[in-house]
């Protein structure tokens, strides 16, 4: 039996008809032209081909289908991607139902849509992986592209989405985000943390890659701490996202060991964070899974649910499990659970995944350290704003203003400088756009304000009422240290040396308090927008250092590990101490 059974069509429907979704229309097939957006068009013919060939042999010639399965083809044959009659048909279809899914989004039919059949999402621009042809939320993700839409992707299949990662690695208005299974010993043996775009799209593909048993509530933990701040500091105008249900401990492929309620979870984190940042715009697939039974149809559900806003049902529905207890029996699949939810304390907890479990801190924490913003994680960590704050969302959701440029006729005096800013004066200017993270300037100059009642330090340059520059130092764990957090300049300030200006200010202010500053500078630190390759930005960012009295010194190995043009920079007051120095030295050993 082939892993992606359509059997699991028929529980899994049914059971969202039972819980209210009503089915959409079936798909047309993608067009050669829209599978062509991202996948060969030598490949697209090759698919073709052996589709029809498949499809002529199992008439009379068995000959033609031996040749078919001696060789594989475009990573089609024996394997995981048999040929089978009317493959392209049936892939194409796939693609068709994300595309269209994604084009109802994009005229406003539809806020949220969910696309069961769809999440292939190891297929390749020319070749066929793990049981998957086309790759649809790639070619969906490709449509909102053309429109000019920056996309966020989120993976929670149990296997890395490799597919969706290659297709968009050099495109830095797609991120992609994947919690998976480590590829050390799971399919596709990709999707490590070191992996993080190329060119200018550095920092825009993230991987968690997770070890076997790490468990729920390792995962969930995960989810919680990576994507509500990458989100908010991408600023998506659509989500995409794959719900894979092949984590689950009955799950017979993979060992990740989840639960279904996890994954639930994790579909209201996806619906909270569209309607915090994409304006609600949301297209779900489904994707990997194979206990047809007990688990698919159970993440199908949950995860229509978090879309429609309703609260999970007591149980599973009687009529339902009646149906199907004959079917999971005969497949090793019974009983049939009886609600959505996992029940609490499965599955059992035991050494190696409390190991497993660790390690997952260790890596989200790797992963925060080099692809979250600083602002972000230490604004978490202070309270200074809550990236997940259900009552921040509304219906409508919040529109970034990404593109209101500072007012025209203040463009061509120079800046003025704010040697130290103080909150009572925030109030007399508008933060100009992707100064300092996050994305929406809003939400930026709130963080702002709370940091500066929390005792950070800033500097800043205005012209007429805008803030086109801001540098902030917040006190971090190390005594008489500060950290730079935020050096940032609206794009119509720079290359005028107002960042300089601002950095030997914020410098004169940590000297006169006696205090230390140190900056970490990895991919995380860009303008999501307009990112410059990341050699560059490296350079641009250790030339301002140095010429602001700073050291530059080698980032923890870990890090540069992941993120080897990741470097820290080192200002001493003028009466430090030894000991300080020795805090310092001990505190960057220990990171
Ligand atoms: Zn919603």
């Amino acid at each position: 039996m082939h892993p992606l059974s359509p059997r699991r069509f028929g529980p899994g429907i049914e059971l969202l008809r039972a819980v209210g979704a009503e089915p959409g229309l079936a798909p047309e097939p993608a067009s050669d032209e829209e599978l062509a957006r991202l996948h060969s068009p030598e490949y697209i013919a090759t698919v073709r081909r052996i589709s029809a060939e498949a499809s002529a042999a199992t008439g009379a010639s068995g000959r033609r289908a031996a040749r078919l399965a001696s060789a594989p083809e475009a990573g089609i044959g024996p394997g995981d991607d048999p040929a089978f009659p009317g493959m392209h048909e049936a892939a194409a279809t796939v693609a068709g139902g994300s595309i269209r899914a994604v084009e109802m989004i994009l005229r406003g039919d539809v806020e949220h849509a969910f696309h069961p059949g769809g999440g292939l999402h190891h297929a390749m621009a020319a070749r066929a992986s793990g049981f998957c042809i086309y790759n649809d939320v790639a070619l969906a993700i490709a449509r909102a592209r053309r429109d000019g839409l920056r996309v966020l992707y989120l993976d929670f299949d149990v296997h890395h989405g490799d597919g969706v990662q290659a297709l968009h690695y050099t495109d830095p208005g797609v991120m992609t985000i994947s919690f998976h299974e480590s590829g050390r010993s799971l399919f596709p043996g990709s999707g490590f943390v070191d992996e993080m775009g190329e060119g200018t799209a550095a920092g825009t593909s993230v991987n968690v890659p997770l070890e076997p048993l790490a468990g729920p509530d390792a995962w969930l933990a995960a989810v919680v701490a990576v994507v509500p701040p990458l989100a908010a500091a991408f600023g998506p105008d659509i989500v995409v996202s794959q719900h894979g249900s092949d984590g689950h401990f009955w799950d017979p492929l993979a060992h990740l060991s989840l639960t279904t309620t996890v994954q639930g979870e994790a579909a209201r984190i996806v619906d909270l964070i569209t309607h915090l940042y994409s304006r609600g715009r949301w297209l779900a697939t489904g994707g990997g899974g194979y206990a047809v039974y007990r688990v698919v149809p159970r993440v199908w559900a949950l995860t229509w649910l978090a879309g429609a806003h309703r609260e999970t049902p007591a149980a599973l529905p009687e009529v339902w499990r009646a149906k199907w207890a004959g079917d999971a029996e005969r497949w090793h699949e019974a009983p049939l659970p009886e609600t959505f939810d996992d029940a609490a304390g499965l599955p059992p907890a035991d050494s190696i995944s409390a190991m497993a479990s660790e390690r997952a801190k260790e890596t989200v924490d790797l992963v925060r350290t080099a692809l979250v913003p600083a602002l972000l994680r230490v604004a978490g960590d202070r309270g200074w704003w809550r990236f997940d704050d259900p009552a921040a969302a509304t219906t409508t959701g919040a529109a970034p203003a990404a593109e209101a440029p500072p007012a025209t006729g203040a463009r061509e005096a120079a800046p003025t400088l704010i040697a130290l800013l103080d909150p009572a004066q925030l109030d007399r200017f508008r933060l100009a756009p992707r100064v300092m993270a996050p994305f929406d300037p809003a939400a930026a100059k709130e963080i702002l304000r709370n940091a500066l009642l929390d005792g950070a330090v800033a500097t800043a340059a205005v012209a007429g009422d805008w803030l086109v520059g801001v540098t902030l130092a917040a006190p971090s764990p190390i005594e008489g240290v500060d950290r730079l957090v935020a050096l940032g300049v609206a794009s119509e300030w720079r290359r005028r040396g107002v960042a300089a200006s601002m950095l030997h200010a914020l410098i004169g202010e940590t000297d006169r308090r006696n205090r230390a500053l140190v900056a970490f500078h990895t991919v995380a630190e860009r303008d999501p927008v307009d990112p410059l390759p990341r050699a560059l930005r490296r350079g641009v960012a250790e030339k301002l250092a140095l010429g602001a009295a700073m050291t530059s010194r080698p980032a923890p190995d870990r890090v540069v590990a992941v993120d080897r043009y990741a470097f820290v920079a080192v200002h001493l007051p003028p009466a430090a101490t030894p000991a300080l120095h020795d805090r310092i030295g001990e505190w960057l050993a220990g990171l």
